[in-house]
């Protein structure tokens, strides 16, 4: 039996020292990544469904691996996360999603009225002056701070200090710059989150969106949120509108805005000038 438990520890350890290489690996290229400027964004329309007008893009960050291509922000956010990278790397995003804001403002002043929204991670949310780095930003690149919406999950603002990501979030909103909260409705405080922290906007997470039409309990449910998100005062944006009646239903029930590849999958900037552009004439 102890020879067995050897062999099955050795096995374990093998497997254990693969992925540890692989992260490893994963993390040293992350490092050159952002010093050889491997990264990019990619915006996603934001569509009113009152005005059927889009009031906005969702900045999305996308890594070009020299030899691998394209690597999806989920196989690489949690790296970053672990590693503590997401922090230059999100310091990056909205220094970027910011400049490009201000570029098309200047470029299309319809623009002026649309915000850019960007994602921030659990760990720059525990930083304690990063509201002094967003001013920072803004100032740098000119934008104005009612252009900006930061989008926070609720895991992110779970913080060991609740107290830290409040006053953090408090710090944000003083500076004039919108919150959403992302992904509404997968994690299990939801409620109690858009009570105790300054949101402007819910984004109802995709799954609502995608099961609406399997079973009318799912449209009830996002009836409920509406109603509730109205009485509060806060917009409700839906997430992942990939056909025309799921547009529909989310007419019906009178929620506020959505995304999603029925409008628009996410743009590369030069697709989204002629995209402004067409939805502007
Ligand atoms: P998210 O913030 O919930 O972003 C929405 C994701 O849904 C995006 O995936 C978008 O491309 C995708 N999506 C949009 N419309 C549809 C649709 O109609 N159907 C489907 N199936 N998907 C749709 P993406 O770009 O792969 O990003 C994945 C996640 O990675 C994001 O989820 C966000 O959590 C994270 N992420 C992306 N960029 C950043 C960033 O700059 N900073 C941080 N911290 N996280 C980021
Ligand atoms: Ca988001
Ligand atoms: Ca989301
Ligand atoms: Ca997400």
């Amino acid at each position: 039996a102890k020879a067995l438990g050897k062999a099955r520890y050795e096995v374990f350890d093998t497997t254990m020292h693969a992925q540890a290489q692989a992260r490893l690996q994963l993390e040293t290229s992350l490092r050159q990544a952002l010093e050889r400027s491997e990264f990019h964004l990619n915006y996603q329309p934001i569509i009113s469904l009152s005005t059927n007008k889009g009031i906005g893009f969702e900045a999305l960050v996308r890594w070009r691996h020299p030899d691998r291509g394209i690597i999806s922000p989920a196989d690489f956010i949690p790296v970053a996360e672990e590693t503590g990278l997401i922090i230059p790397l999100g310091q990056w995003v909205l220094q970027e999603a910011c400049r490009q804001m201000k570029a098309w403002q200047e470029q299309f002043p319809i623009c002026r009225s649309l915000t850019m929204s960007v994602n921030l991670s659990r760990q720059q949310l525990s930083q304690p002056d990063l509201a002094g780095q967003i001013d920072r930003i803004l100032k740098g690149t000119g934008l104005s701070a009612s252009c900006l919406n930061l989008e926070v999950t609720e895991t992110g603002l779970m913080n060991e200090h609740e107290e830290t990501a409040a006053t953090i979030l408090a710090e944000i909103k003083e500076l004039g710059v919108q919150l959403s909260l992302d992904d509404f409705g997968t994690g299990y405080s939801s409620l109690s989150c858009i009570h105790s922290f300054p949101i402007d906007t819910l984004k109802l997470d995709r799954s609502f969106v995608n099961n609406m039409h399997i079973a009318s309990k799912n449209m009830d449910i996002v009836r409920a949120i509406v109603t509730l998100a109205r009485s509060l005062g806060i917009k409700v944006t839906a997430e992942g509108v990939e056909t025309a009646k799921q547009l529909a239903q989310l007419q019906i029930l009178k929620c506020d805005c959505a995304q999603g590849y029925f409008f628009s999958k996410p743009l590369a900037p030069e697709a989204v000038t002629d995209w402004i552009a067409r939805n502007f004439p």
